[in-house]
C-alpha cells in the first residue's frame, strides 16, 4: 500500500474543532499514515500563534529568570484545545514538566520547538497514534544544516511497521545534542523530510487555502488558482514572498520525486495544487505560471570603469559583504557595472556604512550609489524560457502602466524574469503584469 504523509499548518491546529476536521480528513484515507503537525496558529486576525507566545516565554525567561507570566497564555490555549475535543487526556502535568524544562534548559529554540511538542501529543491521543519525538529522528550537523542521511535512517526504522504516527514538525536535534528548529514555517520541511524517508506516494500539506494563486489576492482580486507547478517554479514563488508553503521544502522530495499537494484542511474537496518534477509536469496553457515579489530591498551600485578586466573584483566586493554576514538577494551586472540587491533590514545604518566604506577600499570604484525602498517582483512561468516575446510583453506592460523599472534580472533558467522598481510602485506593478499575461 502506499503512503501518504500530511502536514497540517498552525491555523489546521488552532482550536479542539478544527483538529476534529484534521481527525476526518486522517481517517477518510487509509494512506494518510503519518503525521506531522505546526503548533497552533491564529483562530482569528488578532489572535496570537502559540509559537509566538513561546518566543515571549524566553524572552522573559532571559530577563527575569523565570516565564511563569508568559506561560500562563500557553496553557490557557492547550487547556482550552482540550476541552473543546472533549477528551480524558492530562495535559496539565505534561504542561507542568515543559516549564520545567524550559527554565532549566533557558535555549530558545528548545522553548518555541515545545507549540509543536505539545500539539503533537494531543492529536497523537485523538487519532490513537504514536507519538514520534522529532528530537529522536531529525538531526542537524555541526554546521546548522540537516544531517539528511542520519535522518532518513533514523525516521525509517522509527516508523517502520507503524500504522499511524503523529510527529512535531519545526525542530530536531543539534549536533550538540540540544533541540534545534529549522526557520519560522519550518514544520512544511520536517513534513518533506518524513516523505522522503518513507517514500511516500505524495506529500500533503494541508493549509488554511486551496493552494497557491497566481499573485496575491490582496493586490489583484480573485487571481487565477494554479493547479500545478514545478518545484523550481514553487521555488521561485515560495522565495520571492509567496507564502502558502516554506521555500525549503522542495529539497528532500525533489530527488526522490515525490510531488507536494497543497490542500485546504477546510475545503477538502477542492483540488489544491501539485507541485510536480518538469518531467510529469502537465502545461496549463498559460505561459507565466505565477507573480510574487517583496518590498524593502536596497541596491547598492557600484561602476569602475574596466572592472571586467580587473581579475577577483566581485570577489572581493563579496568579501566585504561575507565579512559583515550580509546575505545578498541578487547581483545583477554589466561590464563596468555591478549591483548587490540585500533586503534593507540587514542593512541598519551603521552597518551600511561599513559596508560601503569597505567596497571603496577594497576596490576604488568610480562610483558607488545607494538606492532604497526597491521592491522585487518576480514573473515566474516554466514556458517563458521556449517562448518569444515574453520579456518584451512584460516590459510593455509595465511601460503602458508608467512605471520605471530600476533594475532587471533574468536567472540563466530563463524560469524567470524580476524587476526592481520603487516600493511604491510594488502593488500597481503586480497588476500590469497580471493583467499582461491572466486577461482573457
Ligand atoms: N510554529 C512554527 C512557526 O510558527 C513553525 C511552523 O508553523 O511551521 O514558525
Amino acid at each position: 500500500m502506499s503512503v501518504k504523509v500530511c502536514k497540517f499548518g498552525g491555523t489546521s491546529m488552532a482550536d479542539g474543532n478544527v483538529i476534529n476536521y484534521v481527525k476526518r480528513i486522517i481517517d477518510g484515507d487509509a494512506e494518510r499514515k503519518y503525521i506531522v503537525v505546526s503548533a497552533p496558529g491564529k483562530r482569528y486576525s488578532a489572535d496570537e500563534k502559540v509559537t509566538d507566545m513561546l518566543y515571549n516565554c524566553h524572552k522573559e525567561l532571559i530577563e527575569r529568570g523565570d516565564c511563569k507570566k508568559s506561560f500562563a497564555p500557553v496553557c490557557a490555549r492547550f487547556n482550552s484545545i482540550i476541552k473543546e475535543l472533549n477528551i480524558d487526556f492530562d495535559i496539565s502535568s505534561i504542561l507542568d514538566e515543559t516549564l520545567k524544562r524550559i527554565e532549566e534548559e533557558k535555549n530558545e529554540d528548545f522553548t518555541a520547538s515545545r507549540g509543536e511538542y505539545l500539539c503533537a501529543k494531543i492529536v497523537a491521543k485523538v487519532l490513537g497514534a504514536r507519538f514520534v519525538d522529532a528530537e529522536d529522528i531529525v538531526f542537524f550537523d555541526g554546521n546548522g544544516i540537516l544531517d539528511e542521511e542520519k535522518s532518513y535512517r533514523a525516521i525509517s526504522t522509527a516508523l517502520h511497521g507503524v500504522d499511524r504516527a503523529v510527529i512535531p514538525g519545526f525542530y530536531g536535534k543539534g549536533f550538540d545534542g540540544k533541540v534545534k528548529t529549522f526557520s519560522r514555517g519550518g514544520s512544511d520541511v520536517s513534513g518533506a523530510i518524513v516523505a522522503r524517508a518513507v517514500s511516500a506516494s505524495v506529500y500533503e500539506n494541508w493549509t488554511d487555502v486551496s493552494g497557491f494563486l497566481a499573485c496575491d489576492p490582496r493586490i489583484v482580486a480573485s487571481p487565477r488558482h494554479i493547479k500545478s507547478m514545478t518545484y523550481k517554479e514553487l521555488r521561485e514563488l515560495s522565495y520571492m514572498g509567496a507564502n502558502v508553503l516554506h521555500s525549503e521544502s522542495i529539497f528532500p522530495v525533489r530527488r526522490a520525486n515525490i510531488p507536494i499537494q497543497i490542500k485546504n484542511t477546510f475545503s477538502p474537496e477542492d483540488e489544491g495544487t501539485y507541485i510536480v518534477p518538469s518531467s510529469r509536469y502537465i502545461p496549463s496553457g498559460n505561459l507565466v505560471t505565477g507573480i510574487a515579489g517583496k518590498k524593502n530591498l536596497t541596491v547598492i551600485f557600484i561602476e569602475k570603469s574596466h572592472m571586467n578586466a580587473e581579475i577577483g573584483f566581485i570577489y572581493k566586493v563579496l568579501g566585504v559583504l561575507a565579512r559583515e554576514n550580509i546575505s545578498i538577494e541578487h547581483i545583477p551586472s554589466g561590464i563596468d557595472t555591478m549591483s548587490l540587491v540585500i533586503e534593507s533590514s540587514f542593512l541598519p545604518k551603521e552597518k551600511l556604512d561599513k559596508v560601503l566604506s569597505g567596497i571603496k577600499e577594497e576596490v576604488k570604484p568610480d562610483l558607488v550609489r545607494v538606492l532604497e525602498n526597491i521592491a522585487l517582483i518576480a514573473t515566474v512561468g516554466h514556458g517563458m524560457s521556449s517562448s518569444v516575446g515574453t520579456s518584451a510583453r512584460l516590459f510593455g506592460a509595465i511601460a503602458s502602466a508608467d512605471i520605471n523599472i530600476k533594475m532587471i534580472d533574468q536567472g540563466s533558467s530563463e524560469l524567470n524574469i524580476i524587476v526592481g522598481v520603487k516600493n511604491e510602485d510594488y502593488e500597481k506593478c503586480i497588476r500590469a503584469i497580471y493583467s499582461e499575461f491572466f486577461k482573457p
